[in-house]
């Protein structure tokens, strides 16, 4: 590559998650050649939101304000907790426009293999939270995968004790889901989380 800050800029984008070298290239070229239209702005778009953008102290989300708009929002139910993994669910759950309590974010869950610990997520802030801030339902609103089991099993665990109800989501069957088509572990799921409908 001719310059140095060409390779540079491809060697950043090619960090981001989901972009290989690959990728970075075209987009390094397409931002270059696109300069004015979308270099410029996306410049000082980042440059405007990294510096207003900060974390919530209470609950990890990304906001304006700290606390951020959920937990400062008098119409929010703060007895009501759903842990989520990250930001991302937290935005997942948002758009239902059905869950009205607040959130405590993750930061992750706990995996062996990629070496993440306890005292890498906010489990020790849950804790906290659950003992102090009148909460009384906390939702574990993880991944159906082994470490998203694993990691609430943990939560759980840890919260014996609190005065507080531990929940988690149904898994089962997806809505437009067909059974043929299902694999054993959510039919497995499916049945063992069967809810009434009637008698
Ligand atoms: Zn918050």
């Amino acid at each position: 590559m001719s310059s140095p800050f060409i390779s540079e800029l491809v060697r950043s984008l090619a960090r981001l998650p989901g972009i290989g070298p690959r990728s970075a290239r075209r987009l390094a070229l397409h931002l270059l050649s696109n300069r004015e239209k979308t270099m410029f702005p996306l410049i000082q778009q980042m440059a405007r939101t990294a510096e207003k953008v900060t974390t919530c102290s209470v609950c990890g989300n990304l906001d304006e304000m700290d606390p951020c708009e959920i937990c400062s929002n008098p119409k929010r139910n703060r007895s009501l907790v759903c842990v989520v993994q990250g930001i991302p669910d937290l935005w997942a759950i948002e758009r239902t426009r059905l869950y009205d309590g607040v959130y405590h974010i993750l930061g992750g869950v706990l995996s062996a293999l990629d070496g993440v610990r306890p005292d890498d997520l906010s489990i020790g802030e849950l804790c906290r939270r659950a003992a102090n801030d009148g909460v009384e339902e906390i939702i574990l609103a993880l991944s159906a995968t082994v470490d998203g089991q694993t990691t609430a099993h943990y939560i759980a665990d840890r919260l014996t004790g609190a005065p507080v109800r531990i929940t988690r989501l149904a898994q089962g069957v997806p809505v437009g889901g067909e059974l043929d088509y299902l694999d054993d572990g959510t039919l497995i799921a499916a049945l063992r989380s069967r809810s009434r409908i009637s008698g």
